[in-house]
């Protein structure tokens, strides 16, 4: 089943997360989901082919809303293992200045590869990393997802204010405005696709607080509303953060995000985590969203974000596996998993599995400005993560929806991208050599920590 069927019957699922009655199963037309099948029934829509699926869980393709693909080049990463935001971004950063389009696109292919096979259609990454040579990094990018067969939200990203003028990132690390703005503007006018079944669309993304100006955040705005794009950046992730905001702009992170013209609807922000009960409010009116990194918050002992209260108050609230030295994998089940029992831990057990779900789909989609997505309904595009629970790890399970989470599915069987299986069996369709690929990635990835000496930060 390579190629794209005219019509397909995906038939009587074991389980199926659906909006409606699809017990026995949906028919996929032309890319997009053109009826549910109620149980016991047979489809109304002609079809030409059928994929048995008794003994797959079918649920929404999952998006992942918060990356940085080329940290797969720095996971476990010694003298960042076990360190907070701040050290961990000063110890990372040299290492990451050194980044080549060669050591990119292995980085790129690897976290897309895991991602994909983790039952993930749809993915935003956060680029910020633009040393010299590497003026093409979202061009790499651009690339490797259409080779992939998936969809992206990719964002270009800025660093724009150095450790000189009391920025957190080397002076190396940084870029003009002027370049930045103009290397938007090409990305958007090249790539950002419109309306539903987009697979490339770009937004634009200064790094964060302590990396960027106030102006490049005042500009990135204009440039954005001028083309309808979208803002993405991390905010409110550690209070080291929040210190450096009321240092330097007078402003707790989100006046100061306020005041730069970025709270909106067209504003999404990467963890989201210190946040008073009144700026929960201030989000939520403005339609603001939150993309939630549950194990990088654990990871780097950030905090806990109040997700149920950001819901509650009207906020857009998806996942995010965020960049692979903070997590250190792209898995996007194993990461509804852990934003389940992270926020089991703050509200209680009787968070339900659903919820979690939930957020991973709909709700990252949400996040990404998107209604084409992350639901299983007539009209939507036919996205889908097809899981077996035939493994040792499902046996004795029962609810076969919760044993995904319950259990630790962490890999799909079957993934379809708009009507097209891009995951067949467990393996990625298209002849792609993974061995070859993490040889490649191996290789670049030792180049990169291998050159000059390192300063550490304790
Ligand atoms: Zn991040």
């Amino acid at each position: 089943m390579k190629t794209l069927p005219e019509s397909l019957w995906i038939k009587n699922p074991q389980a199926i997360l659906a909006d409606g009655d699809a017990g026995g199963g949906l028919v996929v037309r032309d890319g997009v989901i053109a009826e549910l099948v109620p149980s016991g029934q047979a489809p109304v829509t002609a079809y030409d082919t059928v994929f048995d699926a008794h003994d797959h869980v079918v649920i929404p393709g999952l998006i992942n809303t918060h990356h940085h693909f080329y940290q797969t080049l720095t996971r476990a990463w010694g003298p960042a293992a076990d360190a907070e935001l701040f050290p961990w971004l000063q110890n990372l950063y040299p290492l990451w200045a050194r980044l080549t389009p060669e050591a990119l696109d292995a980085a790129v292919r690897v976290a897309l590869a895991e991602l994909l096979l983790s039952g993930c259609t749809t993915a935003a990454d956060h680029h910020y990393v633009f040393p010299a040579g590497l003026d093409e990094a979202i061009d790499i990018e651009v690339a490797a997802v259409r080779d992939f067969g998936m969809r992206a939200t990719l964002t270009r990203g800025s660093m724009t204010l150095g450790e000189d003028d009391g920025g957190l990132p080397p002076q190396s690390t940084v870029q003009s405005l002027d370049v930045v703005l103009a290397d938007s503007e090409r990305l958007i006018e090249t790539y950002h696709e419109r309306g539903d079944g987009a697979v490339i669309q770009i937004a634009l993304a200064p790094c964060s607080p302590f990396s960027v100006t106030r102006e490049a955040m005042q500009e990135s705005a204009l440039l954005a509303a001028r083309h309808g794009v979208r803002l993405h950046t991390h905010l409110a992730e550690t209070l080291d953060e929040e210190e450096f905001c009321l240092d330097r702009f007078g402003l707790r992170p989100l006046d100061y995000l306020e005041s730069v013209g970025w709270l909106g609807p067209q504003t999404w922000l990467g963890h989201g985590i210190h946040f008073t009960d009144a700026e929960i409010a201030q989000l939520g009116a403005a339609g603001t969203a939150v993309a939630h990194c549950a194990t990088s918050n654990m990871r780097l002992a950030s905090g806990i974000a109040r997700v149920l209260e950001l819901e509650a108050a009207g906020v857009p609230v998806g996942l995010g596996v965020d960049g692979s030295a903070s997590n250190d994998g792209s898995n996007m089940i194993l990461e509804a998993r852990q934003a389940l029992y992270l926020q089991r831990l703050r509200y209680g057990a009787d968070v339900p599995v659903r919820r979690a779900l939930g957020w991973a789909t709909a709700g990252s989609a949400g996040v990404l400005g998107r209604s084409d997505i992350g639901t299983i309904r007539v009209g939507a595009q036919a996205d889908l993560a097809c899981f077996t629970t035939n493994a040792l790890r499902f046996s004795g399970s029962h609810d076969p929806l919760a044993a995904l989470l319950l259990c630790g599915a962490d890999r799909a069987d079957h993934v379809m991208v708009g009507g097209r299986w891009r995951v067949v069996d467990g393996a990625i369709e298209g002849g792609l050599d993974l061995d070859e690929l993490i040889a490649r990635h191996t290789r670049s990835a030792k180049e990169l920590v291998g050159g000059s000496p390192i300063r550490q930060f304790a």
